[in-house]
């Protein structure tokens, strides 16, 4: 019963030129590395509008469920739209297809608190905040940008995880020092009781910064998607001491990660004890997400 924690299963038809041309470019290398290993092709225009194909695909990779990460991004071109996308597409599978998506951090706070309604009317399970690509420190709430206050309170409140975004990002226009964890630090402060995960724990400037914080605060979890496979026992020596508080998850399809089962075949090979894998792969998902 894998969980794949971040995947972006998303509606690339408003994305922005240049974002477009980087997915693309990354897309040929992807099917270049899967004709290489023998793969099927996997056609990813066609993933985004077919859930079935998805499932399908999660299937051959050996996944049982998929966290599809969606978020309003100016940068990306993504707006609150991708909200009813994600929640729509889960639909096909609530079991197996866990909708993720956004309120834009720097609205209103009615718009904000308008947004959230939206959010939980539609289902959605995990909020994402992504500093580089909104244009803000996770802990900007502590100056003034109040909606990012009520995003954070009201996920505490509802027991939503909120996923943010750490580490670099190689998007055109991505401002990365908006990226550093420890602005995190603030939020597990003034939220004691929400969970949060640090997607790509700092990949790959403030690795060790995001481990601290893991072990710092009961609630702040570790997100390893993004973070090649070979290399996670290098930047984490310690890995095995947080297991209960790490996530398996990809980041596929996004640059530099070609296929899901190839990635996790990858951390399967990894010196871990067996239950440290079982709490990577499952067991620390199953106690952040819940099963519906
Ligand atoms: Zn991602």
């Amino acid at each position: 019963m894998i969980t794949d924690c971040h995947i972006h299963i998303q509606p690339w038809r408003q994305l922005r030129p240049d974002a477009l041309a980087l997915m693309r470019q990354s897309d040929q290398k992807r099917q270049a590395v899967l004709a290489d290993a023998g793969a099927p092709a996997v056609d990813l225009a066609a993933l985004m509008d077919d859930p079935a194909a998805f499932l399908a695909y999660l299937d051959r990779s050996g996944v049982e469920r998929a966290v599809l990460i969606n978020y309003t991004s100016e940068l990306l071109g993504f707006t609150a739209e991708v909200n009813d996308f994600v929640a729509r597409y889960c639909a096909a599978d609530p079991q197996r297809l866990i909708p993720c998506g956004s309120v834009p951090p720097r609205g209103e706070p009615e718009a904000v608190r308008r947004g959230l309604d939206h959010l939980l009317h539609l289902g959605i399970r995990m909020i994402k905040i992504h500093p580089p690509h909104q244009n803000l420190h996770a802990n900007d709430y502590l100056r003034g940008v109040e909606g990012l206050r009520i995003i954070y309170a009201t996920a505490e409140r509802e027991g939503l995880p909120v996923m943010v975004h750490t580490g670099t990002s190689v998007f055109p226009g991505a401002r990365n020092r908006f990226g550093h964890p420890l602005d995190c630090d603030d939020v597990a402060v003034d939220f004691p009781r929400l969970k949060l995960l640090l997607a790509h724990g700092g990949r790959p400037l403030w690795m060790d910064e995001a481990f601290f914080l893991v072990r710092r605060h009961p609630n702040v979890y570790l997100d390893i998607s993004g973070i090649p496979p070979r290399g996670l026992l290098d930047a984490f020596p310690r890995l095995e001491e947080i297991a209960d508080k790490t996530l398996f998850g990809s980041d596929w399809p996004g640059p530099g990660v070609p296929d899901i089962g190839m990635n996790l075949r990858q951390i399967q090979a990894l010196p871990l004890a067996q239950k440290a894998q079982q709490a990577i792969l499952s067991g620390t998902a199953d106690r952040v997400l819940g099963r519906p």
